[in-house]
């Protein structure tokens, strides 16, 4: 019996590249492929040529600890690897080497999870597994595969060591597939096992189903932008042939995010058209406690700890907490700012962070960087808020500067510059504000009868100074000064 409830139902394959690594997961090639020249960081290892032999890249088992811990994954101390056989260009052994959790198998890790927000509650992705496996070569065409007269391959990517992570099919919607890639994009840049902002580094196959119905696997799917815009096209797809009184197949689409729409590719390959079998090239991998611990021990506080340290420290909402800690470049930049001040309190605490969610955050998504690729130092922010508290600089003027500060202007020499510097010293606006009554006696004489002529006297004083004199402090010296002149 089919259930007729329609919820959505939702698992996720992310392949991330470990990108910080310096090697090859099998072979001592470079793994910094991007932007080199095609097919000259190669080696018969990650060519595939008969009779090369493998060896493990020990840091890359080093990384996926990490990242094992991270998640709160259930290591696998012992384990091999697999070959996971299959034909195409861009495997030249016709077979990857991967991990494979039957027959004997284990995947790396089990379980672990990652909590996301939905709806304003917290919820627990719960993880299926995460695995280790080598990365097939780049396939280049020109212009769209369908029409490309011919089809390049580059093996600078054979090799590289990709950790895919597989979630259990819990989650409920396109939305919360998108804030979970969030979460986990924010574990992995806390673990400093690879850079999800490089091109290519992260690629998702998307499951999908209404509930009581075969799935579809939308494969390769490169941002997580797509990845949420091709699951609201699949529920859109599936509930309207069911609608139709017909049933979704389970296969294998492609995301086309040019038209974006899916295409059936093929019905789903199973299992056995892999033919998996231990890679006997490679030996088992033990993994001691004490090298577990090492790792541990080495991890940095993650988002959800700090999340929780950020409230209790420095006295933030929960909402604020978590986007300050999302990305950690962020959070670390406003640990470092809001520290440089001794008198700093909950006060600062809370401008400093609204600056950088705010004003910071908006010009960095103009300008399509991350903070490190700017020139702000903590300490100036830091600065600037303490400027705005002592009354120097207006938030408003503060504002007009950001874009200056952020190409590494210093502050000084801004408000030297623009000479917008508030004044408000009373001493300094008393003087100016007596030069301007001893110069406008005409213009008291009028102030007698019309009370209005005060905003005519404001308008010399900010003439004088270039309009940076404080209007309410000006107002306020110019009425108690009045009457020395008034009885002239
Ligand atoms: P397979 O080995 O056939 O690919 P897995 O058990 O490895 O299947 O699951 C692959 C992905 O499919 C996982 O992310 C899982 O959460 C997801 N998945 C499983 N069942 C469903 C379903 N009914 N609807 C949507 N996704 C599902
Ligand atoms: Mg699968
Ligand atoms: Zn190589």
């Amino acid at each position: 019996m089919k259930s007729k409830k329609n919820g959505v139902v939702i698992g996720l394959e992310v392949h991330i590249q470990l990108t910080n690594l310096n090697t090859k997961l099998f072979c001592s090639c470079s793994s910094d492929y991007r932007g080199k020249e095609p097919n000259t960081l190669v080696c018969p290892i990650c060519l595939g040529f008969p009779g090369s032999l493998p060896v493990i890249n020990k840091k890359a088992i080093e990384f996926a600890t990490r990242l094992a811990l991270a998640l709160e994954c259930d290591i696998n101390k012992e384990f091999w690897f697999f070959r996971k056989n299959y034909f195409y260009p861009d495997l030249p052994k016709g077979f990857q080497v991967s991990q494979y959790n039957k027959a004997g198998g284990k995947a790396f890790g089990d379980r672990g999870h990652i909590i996301i927000r939905s709806n304003s509650e917290k919820k627990e992705i719960s993880l299926n597994r995460i695995h280790l496996e080598e990365d097939p070569a780049r396939l280049v065409h020109k212009g769209s595969i369908a029409s490309s007269p011919y089809t390049l391959v580059d093996y600078n990517r054979s090799g590289i060591t990709l950790i895919e992570i597989v979630t259990e099919p819990v989650i409920r919607s396109p939305r919360e597939a998108r804030e979970f890639l969030n979460n986990l994009k924010s574990v992995i840049q806390y673990t400093g096992i690879a850079d999800l902002d490089l091109e290519g580094s992260v690629r998702v196959d998307a499951n999908i189903s209404i509930e009581g119905y075969p799935r579809s696997e939308v494969k390769n799917i490169n941002s997580f932008k797509e990845v949420e815009r091709a699951l609201k096209w699949e529920i859109r797809r599936q509930k309207n042939l069911i609608k139709h009184g017909k049933e979704p197949i389970q296969e294998t689409r492609h995301w086309d995010d040019d038209r974006r729409v899916t295409i059936g590719l093929r019905s789903k390959e199973f299992e056995k058209d892999y033919r998996y079998f231990p890679e006997q090239d490679l030996v088992p991998i033990n993994l001691d406690d004490d090298f577990i611990n090492k790792v541990k021990a080495e991890l940095p506080e993650m988002p959800n700890v700090r999340m929780n340290r950020f409230q209790k420290d420095y006295h933030l909402s929960e909402f604020d907490s978590e986007i300050l800690v999302l990305d950690k470049n962020i959070a670390d930049f406003y640990e470092e700012g809001i520290h440089f001040k001794a008198n700093f309190g909950d006060e600062e605490y809370k401008m400093y962070c609204n600056w950088l969610m705010g004003d910071i955050s908006r010009w960095l998504n103009e300008h399509n960087k991350n903070i490190l690729e700017t020139e702000l130092k903590p300490e100036e922010l830091a600065n600037l808020i303490e400027k705005i508290q002592d009354g120097e600089i207006t938030g408003k003027i503060a504002k007009s500067f950001v874009d200056k500060l952020m190409k590494g202007k210093s502050l000084a020499n801004i408000i030297k510059e623009s000479g917008k510097k508030r004044l408000a010293d009373k001493k300094k606006l008393e003087s100016i504000v007596r030069e301007v009554l001893e110069e406008n006696p005409a213009i008291i004489k009028d102030y007698k009868d019309n009370p209005r002529a005060l905003e005519a006297l404001i308008g010399k004083c900010m003439a004088k100074t270039r309009g940076t004199a404080d209007p309410e402090i000006t107002r306020e010296l110019l009425i108690r000064n009045m009457d020395d002149y008034l009885e002239n």
